[in-house]
């Protein structure tokens, strides 16, 4: 920050205590904390808003360490959150950039089908964008995915013209920037700790000092679960690390846009994919391994604290034991580059060893339910005045418009 500091009048001169200084306070400073705040700013304009994060700037976490994909919303079940926000987000989120001038580019993304076995798959993608809204899909045969990826191989695609890329670093400044200029605070370097509802109001205790707010709202990412407490109910978070390649530049040219695998069931991410960035640079990641850290970026990141939450948690070994085999061969392919280069090849065959090298990664906060489940949507719970977002994984950051604009609305109902 932006250091606050409680002013005169924000104290209850009848008894000493604070009063109550903020309508809403905002726990986390990521994409979704910070579109939440600005709404909130938006829609009423004099309230006062205050954001608290731990670290010394905005968008440390999953914000600033994802693939920048503005997806379209094919994946995602029919009448789910996910499809109803990713697609409205997407549309908010571009209009957004382009009055901003935050360089977002179409590059369109072809799902890839190998063989035949994928078909089924492929053309349930194919129902599922249709039914959601998505503009332009349409199923290309052999020839065509030539056309539009000369060198990559695949029997049949399913092409999305309109997914793009952008830079949700860029974008969280900017959000925090409007918050700002609308009079929010935004408190860095601020530990939000327990939360509790009094007649009063909210009470938040900070690394600084205590909060009172009508109404809290926590977009704690990878620590969701732990900032909810008791409000989590059956999930809890497991963080999923990937890392990504980086394509050489000659390497780079051999992709025009986003190349993705039909995702394997058995392993329910979108598995590895090739992504052209806003600056052209080309990833191929992130693939998916247990983090042994929720917040330390490295193939070596540990803690003690995250390695027991995850390993006291049944849900997790649930899930461990079902997903075996797709588990070994990501964690082989995460310790091997060869493997993960040949893996690559199926798709892209004229990339070799020499054309990648180790790239960023990232750790998603992916709820995980106590029968072994990878929550599927996006979760919103709690009472009237304490709201948690407790799972917010891809394509959370396309849908962060819509996603803050969801909340507010919850947020100012209790307000109101
Ligand atoms: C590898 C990877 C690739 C992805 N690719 C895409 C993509 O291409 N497109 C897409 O749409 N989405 C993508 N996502 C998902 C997207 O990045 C996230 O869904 C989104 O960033 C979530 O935003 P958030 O604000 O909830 O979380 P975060 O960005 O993690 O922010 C949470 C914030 O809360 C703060 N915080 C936590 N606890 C406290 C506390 N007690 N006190 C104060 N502050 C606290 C943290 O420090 C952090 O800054 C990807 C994610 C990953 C990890």
């Amino acid at each position: 920050m932006t250091k606050r500091t409680f002013t005169e009048e924000t104290i209850d001169r009848d008894n000493g205590r604070m009063a109550q200084p903020y309508d809403a306070v905002i726990v986390g400073a990521g994409i979704l904390g910070l579109s939440t705040a600005r709404q909130i700013l938006l829609e009423r304009p004099r309230s006062r808003v205050l954001v608290l994060e731990k670290e010394l700037h905005v968008a440390r976490h999953q914000t600033g360490h994802n693939s920048g994909v503005i997806h379209s919303g094919i994946y995602y079940a029919p009448g789910s959150l996910k499809a109803r926000l990713c697609v409205e987000g997407k549309r908010l989120l571009e209009r957004y950039a382009d009055e901003r001038g935050i360089r977002r580019l179409e590059r369109g993304k072809l799902i890839v089908a190998l063989d035949e076995s994928e078909l089924a798959r492929l053309s349930e993608l194919d129902r599922r964008g249709r039914a959601n809204g998505v503009v332009g899909l349409r199923v290309v045969d052999e020839d065509a995915l030539r056309e539009i990826e000369p060198n990559i191989r695949g029997i049949r695609g399913l092409h999305a013209p309109h997914t793009g890329v952008i830079d949700y670093t860029q974008v969280a400044g900017e959000f925090a920037a409007d918050i700002e200029r609308a009079g929010g605070e935004i408190a860095l370097n601020t530990e939000a700790g327990s939360v509790a509802e009094t007649a009063r109001g909210v009470e938040v205790a900070t690394s600084t000092e205590a909060v009172r707010s009508r109404v809290v709202v926590a977009c704690a990412g990878l620590q969701a679960d732990r900032f909810a407490g008791s409000t989590t109910g059956d999930e809890r978070i497991v963080p999923f690390r990937g890392n990504y390649y980086t394509l050489s530049p000659q390497a780079a040219g051999l992709v025009n846009g986003l190349v993705y695998p039909v995702p394997n069931p058995a392993f329910p991410f979108l598995g590895v994919h090739f992504t052209k960035q806003v600056d052209g640079t080309v990833v191929a990641g992130p693939n998916a391994v247990l983090a042994l850290a929720r917040e330390r970026y490295g193939r070596v990141g540990f803690s003690a604290r995250d390695v027991a939450a995850t390993f006291t948690y049944p849900g997790f070994w649930r899930f461990a034991t079902s997903h075996l085999g797709a588990g070994a061969a990501e964690v082989w392919r995460d310790i091997s580059k060869r493997a993960f280069v040949r893996d690559v090849q199926r798709y892209l065959p004229a990339i070799s060893d020499t054309d990648v090298v180790g790239g960023p990664s990232g750790i998603r906060a992916q709820a995980l339910t106590r029968d072994g489940r990878l929550s599927d949507d996006f979760i919103l719970r709690g009472s009237g005045r304490v709201i948690h977002v407790l799972n917010a994984p891809s394509p959370a950051a396309t849908s962060s418009l819509a996603i803050g604009a969801h909340i507010a609305g919850l947020a100012l109902r209790a307000l109101s």
